[in-house]
């Protein structure tokens, strides 16, 4: 097939107006303190290896001072009337979309994902949840008729590096509603956006205490979900961590959700319209470079119409622009890290190995930072590793399938169970899929679409609870 070439002019989104400290404090108590541990870390942009700032790792004893501040917060703002809390959140969503430009631009530097995607979806969407949750604030006694909902206490959270501000609003909103306080702490590949979260927080005239941000590793993280204040653990990230995250919170007898890993199915039957349904694989599994929980990352195509949906993939494919975030015509930005960059490229390799037959457009990608092309495998096996194990990079397994039965036996053939997407003109073939279907969130005609209204979660080794959406308060909630 001959590659359509584009020659678009480059199109960057100016950096001149946000400001980047050389260093940060941790945000504790209503202001930035230097940490205690004496330790900071250097957060890079990915797309070409500079880096940004330096970061406060915080220590055991900076992790009690955020745990002391929010628990000396908690009789305060929880004896607020839902009212009043309600303000200080819509004051914070308000702030932020005052803020957009500047957030986007910071999340793009220093996560990788394109200007487009943080500018058009993770910064809105992170508003939007504010906005959503401050509405609740006053009529939890409505949500939960004839029950009285009471605030669970000090909240732990824990946030992974693919939408940093995104998970940090997915968190913080509606532990504030329901009159909890909070200690969370973002990835240390991407602090930069919860930092500035801080900043507008603090502007906003929040309480001291009532949200405290710390910044660090693994080892601070492990020390929040080990700490005997907080009364809930919320986290979002890996299966893997998140099965240590459960066993302290059975030990220390804490209320906890679980947002996980994902290997989603997207199911497209030969009715499907399939123009639509593969702009649908796309932005399924090349969204955020693939770094999404609920990923599209296999594919199922019916038999009957597999050769047309494989060209037309592959055309679109070829017109994919991989490279800098900060231009908008970028389609495909830099993967976060080295580390997730070798963890995708050491799946390409097994792939061949297992046999299937791999496709990457031969697409320019610069020479430095941390750039994958998208990929597709074909001729892939149930059994295959790249069709069992989450990848979290532009990578799409394929197979094929005849009936539905078999699809849904295929689909549901995971350890995981986030989300699915179901292509096809028939309405009941959707509702018999999402009843089949063992995932949280079933998208049909369409894929990635999120809204504060709906609640998100999975099912199996996805994780458990629910956010977004009335769920999402119970999370916070005891009754
Ligand atoms: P991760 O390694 O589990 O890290 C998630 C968070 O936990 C980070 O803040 C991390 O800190 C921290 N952490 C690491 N080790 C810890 C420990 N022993 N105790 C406490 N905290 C610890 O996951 P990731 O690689 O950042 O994120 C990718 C994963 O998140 C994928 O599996 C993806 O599916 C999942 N995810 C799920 C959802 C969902 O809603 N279901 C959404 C997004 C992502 P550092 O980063 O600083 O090391
Ligand atoms: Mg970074």
């Amino acid at each position: 097939m001959t590659k359509m070439t584009w020659d678009l002019s480059e199109a960057p989104e100016s950096k001149a107006h946000v400001q980047i400290a050389e260093r940060y404090g941790l945000f504790i108590d209503g202001e930035f303190r230097k940490p205690q541990s004496g330790m900071y870390f250097d957060t890079t942009n990915p797309a070409n290896g500079t880096k940004l700032s330096e970061v406060a790792e915080a220590g055991q004893a900076d992790v009690d001072a955020a745990f002391e501040a929010a628990d000396k917060a908690f009789a305060g703002w929880s004896a607020l009337s839902g009212a009043e809390r309600g303000k200080y959140i819509y004051r914070i969503a308000r702030m932020m979309q005052e803020k957009s430009r500047e957030l986007a631009v910071l999340e793009s530097l220093d996560g990788g994902k394109p200007i487009r995607e943080s500018r058009d979806i993770d910064v809105p969407l992170a508003a939007a949840h504010f906005f959503y949750y401050a509405g609740w604030a006053d009529k939890l006694e409505y949500a939960f008729p004839n029950r009285t909902p009471r605030p669970l206490g000090v909240a732990a959270q824990i946030i992974p590096w693919n939408f940093p501000l995104l998970m940090a609003a997915w968190k913080i909103a509606p532990a504030l509603a329901c009159g909890n306080t909070v200690v969370i702490k973002p990835a240390e590949t991407t602090p930069l956006t919860a930092l500035k979260l801080a900043e507008i927080i603090r502007e906003a005239g929040l309480p001291n205490g009532v949200v405290n941000i710390i910044t660090g590793a693994g080892a601070t993280g492990a020390m929040m979900t080990n700490h005997e204040v907080p009364n809930k653990l919320a986290f979002t990230g890996s299966t893997q961590v998140g099965k240590l995250i459960y066993k302290a919170a059975l030990k220390g007898n804490k209320k906890v959700t679980l947002e996980l890993g994902g290997k989603a199915a997207n199911i497209i039957f030969d009715d499907a319209p399939i123009d639509a349904a593969v702009e649908g694989i796309i932005n399924g599994i090349y969204f955020n470079q693939g770094h999404v929980c609920c990923a599209g990352s296999r594919l199922f195509v019916q038999e009957t119409v597999y050769d047309e949906v494989i060209a037309k993939l592959k055309k679109r494919m070829d017109n994919l622009i991989v490279g800098d975030p900060m231009d908008k015509n970028t389609d495909i930005g830099a993967i976060n890290s080295q580390g997730q960059l070798n963890t995708i490229e050491k799946y390409l390799e097994i792939g061949k190995e297992e046999g299937a037959e791999m496709y990457q457009p031969d697409c320019d990608i610069p020479s430095e930072g941390n750039w994958c092309r998208p990929t597709l495998f074909l001729n892939v096996a149930q059994s295959n590793r790249i069709a069992q194990e989450e990848i979290f990079g532009p990578v799409l397994a394929v197979q094929t399938f005849r009936t539905i039965d078999e699809v849904i036996d295929k689909a549901n053939n995971t350890p995981y169970g986030l989300s699915a997407g179901v292509w096809t003109d028939k309405g009941s073939k959707i509702f018999q899929l999402t009843k089949a279907l063992k995932a949280g969130v079933v998208w049909a005609n369409t894929y990635n679409k999120f809204d504060p209204t709906s609640p998100f979660g999975g099912y199996k080794e996805s994780g458990f609870g629910r956010e977004g959406g009335m769920h999402g308060l119970e999370a916070y909630l005891t009754f």
